[in-house]
């Protein structure tokens, strides 16, 4: 089956006006039998309700047997709505269909030539019916009903043909309480719902890989809060303001997004005083650790979020990220761990965040850089360089905490 909308469907979908009032939603199954059934499809229909809020139109999202039906309440805006069905993690296959009233087979043959003859306006195209028959109390059988559908079209069509390997049109016919008739899947994002496992703090900065992070962990069912640290006014505005776009980019996919934004600046200054310049910004990420892990426990985070990938820069070997994960007591998830950035690249592009990613924006890292960072450090000497700020770092970073802007991005 085509999983994108073919170009004769799509020249037909038109705003407000889609021959299509309902879709089947299609999820993954593995992993969610018996009773997880239940709190997946739950966490799904309640994420595909948040997601179908802005668009245009009212919506009734129901569950039938393994099935979940999106159908629109009068006019709609069927492109938007496809978008935003698109960006619920769980969903595998999004089917626009027709959903009939289940009466004999008289009235389901004329059901399904005008499905096709609405469809498919361009009538030279091969075809094979696949049809499903849980009501068993319907008078033929699945092959009795392929066979009868397959020359009722012929004849209604005589332009169209069979073909049972690689038909352009694979038409399902459903039989349940109604009918559901489909032809087209559009590929969903995949993934666990969000909502269905717990929630994890995500370091944001301005770049391109932590965005993908989360986007990533929260493919998994993870919903987000973020922390992002600045350094006013070494950092400007519209460097934390990117930083917000992009949560609210994520915001997307995750849900609904609480920020912690960071005044990092004391606590930097007062590491380029007293330490060692090229051990700074991993005592820095050990500081950021620290406080990100803070928020995290003081609202049920279950671990963290990082964007980090072996070897990318400095602070990202192996014996740097030791030294970084040393400081934690939540277990740190780094879901690019061992992605190319070319990788990353291509993810952060097909979410959007690639755009704003690249604004030439100053972060608070790259501004207190030494010019040759370590790059094995040995975790005994970075902590006896912490030492030398223990006069008054417990007390900057409770002020830090203190004075941390919060702010829900959606
Ligand atoms: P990104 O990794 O987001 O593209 P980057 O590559 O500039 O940005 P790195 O220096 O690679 O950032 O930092 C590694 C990770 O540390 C980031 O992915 C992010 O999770 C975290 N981090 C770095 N800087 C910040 C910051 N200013 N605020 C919050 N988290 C940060
Ligand atoms: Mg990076």
């Amino acid at each position: 089956m085509s999983r994108t909308i073919s170009q004769s469907m799509k020249s037909h979908i038109k705003k407000g006006n889609s021959m299509f009032r309902s879709f089947l939603i299609k999820y993954g199954e593995i992993g969610i039998k018996g009773k997880n059934r239940h709190v997946f499809e739950d966490a799904l229909i309640r994420q595909i309700s948040l997601a179908l809020h802005p668009v245009e139109g009212e919506f009734e999202i129901t569950s039938e047997r393994g099935r979940v039906y999106v159908e629109a309440k009068g006019d709609y805006d069927y492109d938007e709505a496809v978008l935003a069905l698109t960006r619920v993690f769980g969903i595998v296959g999004i089917c626009p269909m027709w959903q009939v009233e289940l009466h004999d087979m008289d009235q389901l043959i004329a059901d399904v030539l005008s499905y096709v003859d609405a469809v498919y306006p361009d009538k030279d195209k091969s075809f094979k019916v696949f049809t499903k028959r849980a009501d068993k109390s319907f008078p033929l059988d699945s092959q009795e009903i392929n066979a009868e559908l397959g020359g009722r079209i012929l004849d209604a069509y005589p332009a169209m043909h069979v073909d049972v390997h690689h038909p352009e049109i694979e038409l399902h016919v459903e039989i349940r309480a109604r009918v559901n008739i489909y032809s087209e899947e559009i590929a969903g994002p995949g993934g666990m719902p969000v909502g269905t496992a717990g929630k994890a703090m995500l370091l944001l900065s301005g770049g391109i890989d932590s965005p993908v992070a989360g986007y990533m962990i929260s493919k998994r069912g993870v919903s987000l809060e973020a922390t992002y640290f600045h350094a006013p006014p070494y950092t400007s505005e519209r460097a934390k303001q990117k930083v917000v776009d992009l949560a609210g980019i994520v915001a997307r996919y995750s849900g609904s997004i609480r920020l912690h934004i960071v005044n990092f600046t004391e606590i930097q200054l007062y590491i380029y005083d007293q330490c060692p310049h090229d051990e700074l910004t991993i005592i820095m990420r050990r500081y950021m650790m620290r406080i990100a892990e803070h928020f995290a426990k003081e609202s049920g985070c279950l671990g963290l979020v990082t964007g980090e990938s072996i070897g990318q820069v400095a602070s990202q070997t192996m014996k740097s990220l030791m030294a970084t994960n040393e400081v934690c007591t939540l277990p740190v998830y780094r879901p690019l761990i061992a992605f190319d950035k070319n990788d990353i690249i291509a993810v952060s592009e097909k979410i959007d965040t690639y755009e704003t990613s690249i604004l030439p924006f100053e972060d608070c890292c790259t501004i207190f850089v030494a010019k040759h960072p370590v790059t094995k450090p040995n975790v005994n000497i970075i902590r006896r360089s912490e030492r030398k700020l223990s006069e008054k770092i417990d007390a900057m970073v409770e002020e830090a905490i203190r004075t941390t802007e919060t702010v829900e991005v959606c």
